[in-house]
């Protein structure tokens, strides 16, 4: 199997056979088990790319104030991949050694006809794609839980900053609490695993620490806090410098009242994980700058346009949309892909240690979804 590949594909960068062994590692099976047909996707810091984040769209039913601005511009649907583009993507993606596929937005549970593009791309599950997920702000779960659980979903994330529903309707400009706790509640009954996102705010959600905690670990999601990041102009560096509440701090807050112990588990991506032994739930912390953890990031991100983000901190992109409009066959989108992975950086470059935003991302997170 291994020299037909080989004398099929050639060896490329530094080396398909390594790469396969070190996903065949961190994904703690046999380096034999999964073999794409053909060599998989390896950066030039020896990383293996298996996890793809794709936008299904740019809109969204809220207006949270640290991702969007109130009156956005959005894009022209001429603009966006169709479903099918959008198949065809990740299904190259899939055939190139992905094994894990997020779709995200925007709000992906807004775009028109989402679930049949979920449908079908759940065909590739157990077949080289081993999770199909989302991250969605929750408003529409009540509608989809089902379905996606019938599909083959398993699990999804889903953002909320506080449980007070004024506070909210202020941070979501846009959206209602009680519809957002239905929709979990839908997708708790329908046998999906809920993880909850929160995005540490400071003046914010200090105050609700252990009640987020508590109303978690009663209702047996997980639960990760996510550090604010400097993307998209939401009014100035003050403003970011202002919400920002390191990770480092909250954790102290935890420590306080609850016995933390880190856990080895990880999952490629920048989250460190605990356990609080009071209650048994698993707490995740993502520190894109207190530490990064660039050096294990196996992701990268496609926006609903058709580009490919290798860093979520870093301008670099590539055009996949005009390789998948010029032809039918995927030799041009494959080698697009390639390319790209080739210039994956070293990592990302956000910082506020100096009492400034530095690494600050022109373009709003909706765009590559987080
Ligand atoms: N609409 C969906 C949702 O809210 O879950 C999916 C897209 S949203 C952009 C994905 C995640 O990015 C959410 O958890 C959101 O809280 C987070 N996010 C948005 N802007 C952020 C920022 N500036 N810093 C950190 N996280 C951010
Ligand atoms: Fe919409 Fe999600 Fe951004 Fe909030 S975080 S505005 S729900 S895309």
């Amino acid at each position: 199997m291994v020299s037909r590949t080989l004398a099929g594909r050639g060896l490329r960068g530094n080396g398909w056979l390594a790469g396969r062994r070190a996903i065949a590692y961190l994904g703690g099976m046999d380096e034999n088990a999964h073999i794409p047909a053909i060599p998989p996707l390896i950066d030039n810091f020896a990383r293996p790319i298996t996890y793809l984040r794709l936008s299904v769209t740019d809109r969204c039913d809220f207006r949270c104030t640290y991702c969007m601005a109130e009156h956005m511009q959005f894009l022209p649907k001429r603009d966006l991949l169709t479903l099918e583009e959008l198949d065809r993507l990740c299904s190259a993606f899939i055939g190139l050694g992905v094994r894990k596929l997020r779709i995200t937005g925007g709000e992906p549970l807004v775009r028109r006809d989402v679930m049949s593009f979920l449908r079908g791309i759940s065909r590739h599950l157990g077949a080289g794609l081993d999770e199909l997920t989302l991250t969605t702000n929750g408003s529409q779960l009540a509608r989809f839980a089902a379905d996606l659980a019938a599909i083959g979903v398993r699990r999804v994330n889903v953002s909320l900053d506080t449980l007070d529903e004024d506070k909210f309707a202020a941070i979501t400009r846009w959206g209602r609490l009680p519809q957002v706790l239905e929709g979990i509640r839908a997708a708790t009954r329908a046998g999906l695993r809920v993880k909850i996102n929160t995005v540490a705010l400071r003046g914010f959600n200090e105050d609700e620490l252990f009640r987020l905690t508590e109303w978690c670990a009663a209702e047996g999601h997980d639960l990760t806090f996510i550090e604010v990041m400097p993307m998209g102009d939401i009014g100035g560096e003050a403003e970011r410098l202002g919400q920002y509440w390191p990770l480092s701090d909250l954790r102290a807050d935890l420590e306080a009242r609850y016995r933390l112990t880190d856990l080895p588990e990880r999952t490629g991506g920048p989250a460190r994980y605990v356990r609080v032994e009071e209650t048994g739930q698993k707490i995740g912390f993502i520190t894109p700058l207190t530490h990064n953890f660039c050096e294990s990031c196996n992701r990268v991100r496609v926006t609903c346009t058709g580009e490919i983000f290798m860093c979520l901190g870093q301008n670099d992109r590539a055009d996949l949309r005009r390789p998948l409009r010029e032809s039918d066959s995927d030799a041009p989108l494959i080698a697009a892909i390639r390319d790209a992975i080739d210039r994956k950086p070293k990592g990302h470059d956000f910082d506020y240690s100096r009492q400034q935003v530095t690494g600050q991302m022109g373009r709003h997170m909706s765009m590559t979804g987080g």
